[in-house]
């Protein structure tokens, strides 16, 4: 009898819930010591609402271009072409166009100022969820395959890659990044700093798919991939071996964007506030901060300094949801300690090195396409699949 299997790549919309996770509370430890006071009393809060966009995505059709932009479909010099503002742009390409091939850059402007007129009117609870929101898209715009129409390799034969590399490497390996991210700073043009940031990621797009080529190359299709089999269907994906392989190929890239997109948040929520006159938070607070809860956030502070968030346990992605979902108390260290973190310390071994700079060129990057294999009409919203990946 001939087995009939339904290849279903995982693909998960954004960085996985745990990349998300980390650079939020990363950020918050990049934020100067004014804003601090207020966000790490809603670091937990911040944390499990800085996945809220890629939740809305299933309910809300508009939702999902709002998180990546196809820089490839807008030709050979994309970022000579497009202009940066989105009334000059839509102008040129047509609002339709540019919702559809996606408005990473424009939205984070977008809520960006949104976050503004929320520091201004003292509203916290539109602060939390704003900040959280920015957060996303700024990290969105950090992830290479966000920024090309083949964006789980699904071109090139390379379908699951998207969630091999926003998900399965930085779950595997975060133990070998460093998380201590450079403080966030004023953003003088905002727009043009999350335009950089996609360029960057763009000019990531070669490596990514050509190491992933190269890597193939040890491998068979039985070692590749692995199958698991739900509800009747099977599942393919890349396999532990292939994607510790990969990892040694792309690791210190993954590893790059991922230590800058705290900066940036960080820094995005700087702006926002400074641009609204920077607001005394600490008043917005109902309790002062407590001796405990600053003795917690220097604590924090230092082990994320000494890069040890991970074996201290301190990284709330690496805990069972319960404590993210925990009302925003902070416990001082005499009370109960923190909920176990699921993860086993390890060794951390030495980080990946990381690129000293993004490629160079990244306007000549082409995403390659081979010959037949392009469906004519790409699918490009694919129901969310629940992230389910073990460490949440
Ligand atoms: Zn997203």
């Amino acid at each position: 009898m001939l087995a009939l299997v339904l290849l279903l790549p995982a693909l998960s919309p954004g960085w996985g819930f745990f990349a998300h996770r980390t650079i939020g509370q990363v950020a918050i430890y990049a934020l100067p010591s004014a804003m601090q006071g207020f966000y790490f009393r809603h670091l937990s809060e911040i944390v499990r609402l800085i996945t809220a966009p890629d939740e809305r995505r299933e309910a809300d059709p508009a939702e999902a271009p709002k998180h990546y932009i196809d820089m490839d479909h807008y030709g050979d010099n994309p970022f000579g072409d497009m202009p940066k503002a989105w009334d000059k742009a839509s102008a040129k390409y047509s609002t339709d166009t540019l919702r559809k091939y996606g408005t990473v850059p424009w939205t984070v402007m977008e809520v960006k100022d949104q976050l503004t007129e929320a520091f201004k009117q003292r509203d916290t609870t539109a602060i939390i969820r704003l900040s959280a929101d920015l957060g996303h898209y700024v990290s969105d715009a950090f992830v290479p395959l966000h920024t090309t129409e083949n964006y789980d390799g699904q071109l090139t034969n390379q379908a699951g890659l998207h969630s091999l590399w926003e998900s399965k490497l930085p779950e595997r390996h975060i133990a070998e990044y460093k998380l201590d991210s450079d403080p966030g700073h004023y953003l003088k043009d905002p727009q043009g700093a999350i335009w950089q940031v996609v360029q960057e990621s763009y000019g990531f797009l070669g490596a990514t798919f050509d190491l992933e080529e190269k890597v193939t190359r040890d491998f068979t299709p039985e070692t590749k991939y692995t199958y698991s089999h739900k509800f009747g269907k099977t599942r393919r994906s890349y396999s532990d071996a292939f994607a510790d392989a990969y990892h040694k190929e792309v690791g210190g890239q993954v590893a790059y964007r991922l230590k800058g997109a705290p900066t940036m948040v960080a820094s995005m929520w700087m702006t926002a506030w400074k641009d609204a006159g920077s607001p005394d938070l600490d008043a917005l607070l109902p309790k002062k901060q407590t001796k405990a809860e600053k003795a917690e956030l220097a604590a924090q502070i230092k082990t994320w300094n000494k890069n040890e968030l991970v074996p201290q346990e301190k990284l709330l992605a690496l805990q069972k949801e319960k404590a993210i979902e925990r009302p925003d108390e902070i416990k001082s260290a005499e009370e109960a300690p923190a909920t176990p973190a699921t993860y086993e310390a390890a060794t951390p071994a030495a980080a990946p090195a990381a690129p000293a700079t993004p490629s160079a060129t990244p306007e000549k990057i082409k995403v390659k396409t081979k010959g037949g294999e392009a469906p004519k009409q790409k699918q490009k919203i694919k129901p969310q699949k629940k992230v389910d990946d073990g460490w949440n």
